[in-house]
């Protein structure tokens, strides 16, 4: 009989990733993948350890698999990913764990088993990172930029359109880096545009992780005119302040990041803009975090998503002097998600009586849930669709918003 294999995916999409090559060799090994942990036999987690958060929820993870095993429900447990990758000890901790694996490499050619809805799936381009942000641990666990060679990205996208996908994210650790391993330079305008003609069939593309450093004019050019890319901009910009920029080694500053968000805007119009920020990095005053209020409030991101410092050990910022205490951390935090909750709200409000089009994700609360482009998957917001009609899951539809919530928009289906 058939080994049932579980898979349990934490952390980000390029985990998932990972875990989608290797179900893909396991699956194509003659083992059955099943979706429900309960039934399976052998149990693969792949564990994320970016910050303290990640790694609570992927020990708590591994703990409850432990508990099943003692239970007889389990055979076997598989640790991989960047926990066992960046805690090379921990099988003296969790002796019930029957194998630690440190992280996948790149997959140039592997069968992917979709974890994802059928509908959406994500391409990951690079692995590691081309820059050394002083509070991050990833360049340690995944190491420095390795690109995925062109032939076998556009191999996976020739896949991607036969299997008839309708949303293609683009993923890495910063994109802007693809290529830089082999030239020196991004490649990765040169490489969208070649996606792009590999894709015909494929409705969204979407990019995630830019790095500001790295925008160049014509990867802006390319997004407004091509009607397929969304007109979305995953920009992780992190703090606004100069000196803590530089103290977390971001090679860029307040003035060029301001020029940017305009030219952004300007190549782009009716652009969707995301930004992910840092709170409470050691040494952060608090006239330097109001100055990163300030700007949230003037900026106004269509998206955003913030974190809390994680002093991390291995990283240069660990060692920084004035850690902040986690109270004013989470204080901060709340001030900056609470601004942001309104700015969302009215980002949302200028959607009244519009007609877009969204993406029929799943049934649910009668009607339909979908996104916009503006949406990117499990990140940001949704459309509720209100109506009776029964419509095709992952298929685009025109929808007329109706009301608007601070994240997500309600509508019905456009006559
Ligand atoms: S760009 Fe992102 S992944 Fe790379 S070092 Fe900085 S924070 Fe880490």
């Amino acid at each position: 009989m058939k080994q049932k294999i579980g898979i349990l995916v934490l952390g980000c999409p390029r985990n998932l990733v990972d875990a989608e090559a290797l179900a893909g060799r396991l699956n194509f090994k003659d083992y059955s993948i099943v979706d429900d942990i309960a039934q399976a036999g052998v149990v693969l987690v792949n564990t994320c350890a970016f910050i303290q958060e990640a790694k609570r929820e992927s020990i708590d993870a591994i703990l409850d698999l432990v508990q099943l095993k003692k239970q007889g429900k389990l055979k076997k447990i598989i640790v991989y990913g960047c926990l066992a990758q960046r805690y090379k000890n921990l099988a003296k901790d969790l002796p019930e764990v029957d194998a630690f694996v440190g992280t996948l490499g790149l997959n140039h050619e592997s069968k992917r088993f979709a974890l994802t809805p059928k509908h959406y799936a994500y391409l990951k381009i690079c692995e590691g990172c081309v820059n050394q942000c002083s509070y991050c641990v990833i360049p340690k666990i995944k190491g420095s930029l390795e690109s995925l060679d062109t032939p076998a990205i556009i191999r996976k996208v020739k896949r991607f359109n036969r299997q008839k996908i309708s949303e293609l994210n683009i993923i890495g650790q910063d994109i802007t880096g693809f290529g830089m391993d082999a030239s020196g330079e991004s490649q990765l305008t040169g490489l969208l545009r070649k996606i792009i003609s590999n894709v015909p069939d494929i409705g969204w593309i979407r990019l995630l992780y830019l790095n500001p450093q790295r925008i160049a004019s014509e990867l802006l050019e390319l997004v407004a005119s091509t009607d397929r890319v969304c007109k979305y901009i995953d920009l992780p910009i992190q703090h606004i302040n100069n000196r803590i920029l530089k103290l977390m080694n971001r090679a860029i500053t307040k003035e060029e990041i301001i020029a940017l968000i305009k030219k952004i805007r300007k190549s782009i119009p009716g652009v969707y803009l995301r930004t992910s920020l840092i709170v409470g990095f050691p040494s952060e005053t608090e006239k330097e975090f109001n100055e990163l209020l300030e700007f949230v409030k003037a900026a106004k991101f269509q998206r955003l998503g913030a974190f809390i410092y994680s002093r991390e050990e291995g990283t240069p910022a660990y060692n920084f002097k004035g850690q902040i205490p986690q109270q004013i951390k989470q204080e901060r935090f709340d001030k900056i998600m609470s601004e942001q909750r309104q700015i969302a709200a009215g980002v949302n409000a200028k959607f009244l009586s519009q007609t877009i089009t969204v993406l029929v994700e799943e049934k649910q609360y009668g009607g339909y849930i979908g996104r916009s482009q503006g949406d990117a998957p499990e990140v940001d917001g949704v459309v509720y669709i209100n109506t009776k009609q029964s419509l095709r899951i992952g298929k685009f539809i025109q929808v007329k918003i109706t009301g608007t919530l601070e994240y997500d928009l309600v509508g019905e289906v456009a006559l």
